[in-house]
């Protein structure tokens, strides 16, 4: 074991210095709170490139923690190892050069290793260590060639090399990629389940059955599922007591979740996966993770097979503003380091967002969600539809699951389509309306829900073409959303669940059925139905709603502000949520509601999606006169933005409620409100 003490010291010194400077402390480990990753994924090549350029632009972009290639496929140090592939580029010790002038500067080093692959002259001697494909052949893949999670490699010689490295250099954490038993090349060519002896030994041993020659829907492929599953979890529970054996302080991240401090994600598709993709799975992975934290790379480039060829700036930054805001690292991945990027158009506002980061890590760092609206993750297109009729809406939102200690908070959940809820969650549901929480349901009324069990179902029907949701002037005086006063029916289009309200529960809306839509002549309703689209009940100072159809389906289909304007009425005037925070501008405004963990503290995040446009995503057009009201929870001291860094003027009415104008948005801000 090589260890130079000296360096160590100075190392550790340094970094507890930052790290006070960060408000970390040593019972709290580094990683739990959000940082700035940049992972400049290394070609071999990159060994020569300028090691003083590059730990310069990793301070310039305002990153506190780089993803740094160390082993594996290629070891970017002078490995003694028998079997571990050094960088043939190398002159020296790449990792221990940029480590050290990288700690000197304060930045952490999570170091990055691939398994998945072995460089075909070590294959040639280990062949019992390789992926064996379904026609029996190995894979070699630009002379890397395939190895098999069953198999010695990734199972004993692994840690060889994790040993090696952490033994010798003082790195912050470690990072896996392609785990689990992969089955495809970069090419995309799929080679099937591996056949591999320890492959049919460990199955075998692990089901009593034969290892499945394809993939398929029969019991032995659902359980060679499971048996991969396993193995995964198995190795990282391996791998966590192996090197937190060594180092306690170090971070185990990859792209699981057994085992590993950091959880792993990417967004990575040249065009992104919906205006609102990573705001929804950064509240996701970030209410599913107990205690643990999210990197989500925001992957620079269009495809594995076009790595220089960057995605649109903005959509870099929307990713990494909507993991940021929802309290998750900054997280960009590109291919090679700074220098050698051939496609830089979006480096800039890379280093914008980080930097702002790094400027307001006082303010960014330690929140916790605000959203006063508790939104169930459940029911696809239905979910897809609410969250995007909230987001448009600026209705500040938290992803919730339905257990008593995390509905509480909220003084309204939305659980879409909430036909099929188990006995616990309707429980869970029952005692939170006991205790006066508003609940809104889409769809079926759950069987087993006691504030909405008068109500009788009758029976579900299905409409294609030519039914409405007819919208009362009654109704209109409870669902009080301006829109409204123009607005006397809806269409409907799929399930309708018909039922009876019981004596106390008021059934508003109403089911037109289908009628004649052609020729124009003959294009009118004969008969509105007495089946009520929407229920209400009062229970004690609770109460429950449900529309008996797919409403946020419906947003998502055609984005009709009708039904937007239903769902917020039966939120706001209907089940009258007290919501502290009122946000009013155009649609394309995103906002995020977080509090300072010690309550000193909250800011409204502001995203401007304007620029967006079909596939295209531009500049955004700034967005001026953002009226904000809220009504906050000590008297507020100040009101500023953060990146406009300048003071606001606000009006504070009588009953407490702070009003205030965001004169413009230009692409993205933070409104704080200090205590
Ligand atoms: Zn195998």
């Amino acid at each position: 074991m090589k260890v130079n003490y000296l360096y160590l010291v100075v190392c550790l010194v340094c970094l507890y210095a930052g790290n006070a400077a960060r408000g970390e402390t040593p019972d709290s480990p580094w990683w739990l709170r959000p940082h700035r990753m940049l992972q400049t994924n290394l070609r071999e090549i990159d060994a020569t490139m300028d090691l003083n350029q590059y730990v310069r632009e990793v301070k310039q972009l305002g990153a506190d923690v780089v993803l740094f290639n160390v082993g594996g496929i290629v070891a970017n140090y002078p490995t003694e190892l028998e079997y571990h592939y050094r960088n043939p580029h190398m002159k020296g010790d790449l990792l221990g050069t940029v480590l050290k002038r990288l700690h000197a500067e304060g930045i952490r080093v999570i170091g990055r290793f691939d398994v998945s692959k072995i460089n075909e002259k070590f294959a040639a001697r280990r062949p019992e260590w390789l992926y064996v494909s379904q026609r029996g052949e190995h894979v070699n893949y630009n002379g890397q060639v395939h190895t098999c999670v069953s198999g010695g490699y990734q199972q004993e010689y692994m840690l060889e090399i994790l040993g090696e490295a952490v033994d010798r250099y003082p790195l912050d954490g470690v990072f896996f990629n392609m785990i689990g038993y992969q089955r495809h090349d970069y090419s995309g060519n799929h080679h099937g389940i591996c056949q591999c002896e320890n492959c049919k030994r460990r199955f075998a041993q692990y089901s009593g059955i034969e290892l499945p020659a394809t993939q398929n829907n029969s019991p032995a492929y659902r359980k060679y599922v499971e048996f991969t599953n396993m193995m995964k979890e198995r190795q990282f529970r391996r791998v966590n007591a192996f090197l937190k054996g060594k180092r306690p302080d170090l971070a185990i991240c990859t792209y699981t979740s057994v085992g590993v401090d950091v959880i792993r994600k990417e967004s990575n598709r040249a065009l992104g996966q919906g205006t609102y993709h990573d705001t929804d799975k950064a509240k996701w992975t970030m209410l599913t993770c107990d205690e643990r934290q999210l990197a989500n790379a925001a992957v620079h480039f269009i495809a594995i097979a076009h790595r220089h060829a960057a995605v649109s700036p903005y959509l870099t930054t929307r990713r990494l503003w909507q993991q940021m805001v929802a309290g998750a690292w900054l997280d960009f991945y590109c291919i090679g380091p700074l220098q050698r990027q051939e496609d830089r158009t979006g480096l800039d506002l890379v280093g914008e967002i980080y930097r702002f980061h790094a400027a307001h890590e006082r303010w960014l760092a330690d929140t916790v969600p605000a959203g006063e609206v508790g939104l169930v993750r459940r029911g696809e297109a239905e979910y897809d539809g609410i969250l995007r009729i909230l987001s448009e809406n600026q209705v500040a939102f938290e992803l919730t699951r339905l257990e008593p200690t995390q509905l509480d908070r909220f003084p309204v959940v939305i659980v879409p389509d909430a036909g099929g809820l188990s006995r616990q969650e309707t429980d869970a549901l029952d005692r939170y309306i006991g205790q006066g929480g508003k609940v809104l349901l889409t769809g079926q009324v759950p069987s087993g829900l006691d504030c909405l069990a008068a109500v009788k179902f009758v029976e579900t029907r299905t409409f294609d073409k030519g039914a409405y949701v007819r919208i009362r002037p009654e109704d209109k005086q409870k669902l009080a959303q301006p829109i409204l006063d123009k607005l006397d029916l809806v269409f409907l289009k799929g399930s309708f669940h018909v039922y009876k309200p019981g004596a106390d529960t008021a059934g508003l809306l109403r089911l037109i059925p289908p009628d004649m839509f052609g020729p124009p002549e003959k294009c009118y309703y004969r008969h509105v139905s007495n089946h009520p689209a929407l229920m209400h009940r009062r229970h004690g100072n609770g109460a429950a709603a449900c529309f008996t159809f797919g409403i946020g389906a419906h947003y998502e289909a055609q984005a009709h502000q009708g039904h937007a304007a239903l769902l917020l009425g039966a939120v706001d005037d209907l089940l009258g949520a007290k919501r502290r925070l009122r946000v009013s501008t155009s649609p394309l405004v995103e906002i995020a509601h977080r509090a300072d963990r010690a309550g000193r503290f909250e800011w409204v995040s502001l995203y401007n999606h304007s620029g967006q446009r079909g596939n295209a995503l531009h500049a955004p057009i700034p967005i001026t006169g953002i009226r904000v009201a809220f009504m906050p929870q000590k008297p507020v001291r100040k009101v500023r933005l953060l990146r406009a860094d300048r003071q606001l003027d606000f009006i504070k009415q009588d009953d407490g409620l702070v009003a205030v104008v965001v004169p413009s948005l230009d692409h993205f801000e933070v409104l704080l409100f200090e205590y």
